[in-house]
């Protein structure tokens, strides 16, 4: 669940706290987490070393360690990020303990979180280019970028906006958001649009991670801020998870349906379903 802004937004609050300081421990409390690699492996590689930076890469975020020791963290569906979590706090699944006494904890109540390592600037280069497309809110993240991804794509401009191959860091809530922007129907073929709609669905892109990333993201359920609050974005959706809700531009009520196998909303006024797609 956590996109690009939620996961931007853990990194920016999270930075200045761990930037230079060095890991005391790290404690893997599920081996599920890292698996294949052993969590003593991982505990070698990066205890006793200093945080030179924390950055980001699609919905990685990455841990830089001295020495060109990376560690990968994916909070896939419901993981978080805590800064010295409360007493209590459930579902800690791995915890970082700083050399000034402050504490992360991976919270990850459906265990699909993960923490892979790298070892070495090329080997981390290795690892996002097989498994991540541009940045989004980079200068590579052109129009004729995404004009060149859609050519010749037969499947649903939704599924392309997911696939982190192609645009990294989006997801469900931002294509869905994303498209309502630029009046495109998350079921029209990727190849079928016209340059000007792809430039519309760039600019949109960049204008709902924006928008996320002003508001610390958005907390459906289990997102947090490293201290514990809530992002708001959820307050400011302009289609996603408005079932039956007036669309914002014409006021026709926006619809939820299936597309590239997620929940999708979408006004059908505003954004006109292809007419293969076209119910009975
Ligand atoms: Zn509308």
């Amino acid at each position: 669940m956590p996109e690009l802004p939620e996961v931007e937004t853990i990194r920016r609050r999270l930075a200045p706290l761990v930037e230079g300081r060095t890991l005391r421990t790290l404690e893997v409390l599920d081996s599920k987490w890292c698996s294949p690699i052993a969590p003593s492996e991982l505990s070698a590689a990066l205890e006793g070393r200093v945080v030179e930076r924390l950055s980001r890469r699609g919905k990685y975020l990455i841990c830089e360690a001295e020495d060109e020791v990376y560690l990968l963290m994916h909070l896939r569906m419901t993981g978080t990020v805590l800064y010295d979590a409360p007493p209590g706090t459930l579902y800690v699944r791995v915890r970082l303990e700083l050399d000034d006494g402050h504490v992360l904890s991976f919270c990850d109540p459906r265990r699909f979180g993960t923490g892979e390592l790298a070892l070495g600037r090329d080997a981390l280069q290795a690892f996002l280019d097989e498994r991540l497309g541009v940045e989004p809110l980079g200068p590579d993240f052109t129009t004729e970028h995404l004009y060149l991804q859609t050519r010749k794509r037969r499947m649903p401009i939704k599924a392309l906006l997911l696939d982190q191959r192609r645009v990294a860091g989006v997801g469900n809530i931002y294509a869905n958001e994303a498209l309502f922007r630029a009046r495109i129907h998350p079921l029209r073929r990727a190849g079928a649009l016209k340059r000007g709609q792809v430039a519309a669905l760039r600019d949109a892109v960049v204008a709902s991670l924006q928008a996320g990333l002003g508001a610390g993201g958005a907390s459906i359920d289990d997102f947090r801020h490293p201290d514990g609050v809530k992002g708001a974005f959820q307050d400011e959706f302009l289609v996603h998870s408005r079932e039956g809700a007036p669309c914002t531009v014409c006021g026709t009520p926006v619809r939820k349906f299936v597309a590239a196998g997620r929940g999708t909303y979408a006004c059908e006024a505003c954004q006109t379903r292809p007419r293969a797609q076209r119910s009975p």
